[in-house]
């Protein structure tokens, strides 16, 4: 009989997810082919804003979420959209989506999502020390910046829902956050700081890992979308790209936001839909802030990457659609002088801004998990605005699940059937 580990495990996907699933999997010595359509990190794992957070304890479907989400579908400057159209998953999504939308989802939710965040953020660390590559991860802590009071109504609710899992955070006078990062040259009224969050460049590790695997035997084929799948006995023995087939074990779908367009091939149904974001990357000012800050009102996430500074934000339910909207793109970057004066002469023109889908389940929880209908397949997709954050949790959850080491109580929140 084939041992164990001499299994061909493939990998579709080349983002955060499927770089880090083939990482853990590589290292557990299975033989693992990565396929990837288009380049490593072309997705949503190229220009988002690389935070890595145990703050997001919060799920997208949290209470108040739709009234705010009605009241800013009518301006078209909000941070949020969603593209009117008769699509029956989209409604679906929208139905499921409300019903998590509660304090109960919340309160049952929120430790369990910071934990995966920090156990996340320790994983990065050990890649970072075994693999020497570096990709800018910092742990200097995340600052939300209120200008209103119906910012700061928000970031003093988060503080009290933060103590109530013990995760640190600190409300912050203009004075003290000037002490927290001198570069930064506050005109906000007063901040929250997540100490225990940390920061990377996202493209930089995506790519760097890639590269590395396939240094050491990780077949990664780049162009190679995959189109179909090959079927015996509800079992998955091959996939079909348009050059040939690839034979396999095991396969994982890490697809992102076109994961449920290659499950419908298998009569799978995912309650994923894409929610786009854009992104800005512009070279940094001669006295640099340091720590990567959220403009609370605003929903803008703010990075500094090295000699550069990124503004990212917004979260349009538009399908699959990469097409840029320079009036949410100018949204973000006219955001930015209101909370902080380095920025008041942005000129940047929107249409060279970065689009990316996050891949968003209606509860805010990734889906990492076997499936009842086919028995070697892993579906590690969903995880919406914090995919950077949760890749290294997701690899090596992957990987267990693969090798059946990991047990069924942490699988469970994680499982597909969950949606049924
Ligand atoms: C503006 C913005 C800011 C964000 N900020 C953060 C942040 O600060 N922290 C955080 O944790 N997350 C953040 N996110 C979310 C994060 O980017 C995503 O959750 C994460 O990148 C998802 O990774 P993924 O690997 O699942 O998907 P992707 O990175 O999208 O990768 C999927 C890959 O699959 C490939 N593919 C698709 N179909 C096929 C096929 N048929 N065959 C082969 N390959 C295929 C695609 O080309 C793509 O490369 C942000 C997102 C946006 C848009």
């Amino acid at each position: 009989m084939m041992g164990e580990r001499s299994k061909t495990i493939i990998v579709i996907g080349g983002g955060a997810i499927g770089v880090c699933s083939a990482y853990y999997l590589h290292q557990k010595g299975y033989r693992v082919i990565l396929l990837e359509k288009d380049t490593i990190a072309a997705g949503s794992s190229f220009g988002n804003a690389g935070f890595i957070t145990p703050s997001h304890f919060i799920p997208l479907p949290s209470p108040g979420i739709i009234k705010k989400g009605l009241r800013w579908m009518l301006n078209p400057e909000s941070p949020f959209y969603i593209k009117p159209r008769a699509d029956r998953d989209l409604l679906s999504w929208l139905w499921k989506f409300r019903g998590y939308a509660t304090s109960e989802h919340l309160h049952k939710t929120m430790r369990y999502l910071r934990d995966i965040n920090l156990a996340s953020r320790e994983l990065y660390r050990k890649i970072a020390m075994e693999t020497e590559l570096d990709f800018g991860l910092q742990t200097l802590g995340l600052l939300m910046l209120y200008t209103t009071e119906v910012g700061a109504k928000e970031c003093h609710e988060m503080a009290t829902l933060a103590r109530e899992i013990d995760e640190p955070a600190e409300l912050l006078e203009p004075q003290q956050i000037r002490k927290l990062d001198p570069g930064l040259e506050n005109r906000a009224a007063g901040g929250l700081y997540f100490p225990n969050d940390a920061h990377l460049n996202p493209a930089a590790f995506v790519t760097g890992l890639a590269e590395y695997l396939q240094k050491r035997g990780v077949e990664v084929y780049t162009g190679t979308p995959v189109t179909d799948f090959v079927i015996e006995n509800h079992t998955v023995v091959g996939v079909k790209t348009p050059e040939k087939d690839y034979r396999c074990d095991e396969v994982i779908l890490a697809n992102g936001a076109w994961a449920p367009l290659l499950s419908k091939k298998l009569g799978i149904h995912l309650p994923i839909q894409p929610a786009k974001g854009y992104s800005v990357t512009i070279p940094q000012p001669t006295n640099p802030q340091k720590i990567p800050l959220i403009l609370t009102e605003a929903k803008v996430a703010i990075t500094p990457l090295g000699d550069s500074i990124r503004f990212g934000g917004t979260l349009e339910l538009s399908g699959i659609d990469s097409q840029i909207n320079p009036r949410r793109v100018n949204a973000i970057l006219k955001a930015v002088p209101r909370y902080i004066g380095q920025f008041d002469q942005l000129q940047v023109d929107p249409m060279t801004a970065w689009s990316g889908m996050r891949p968003c389940t209606p509860d805010g929880l990734p889906i990492i998990s076997r499936t009842s209908k086919i028995s070697n397949l892993i579906i590690a997709a969903g995880h919406a605005m914090i995919g950077i954050s949760l890749a290294p949790f997701t690899g090596e959850l992957v990987a267990r699940i693969v090798s059946g080491e990991a047990s069924p109580s942490e699988i469970a929140p994680l499982r597909l059937e969950r949606f049924a």
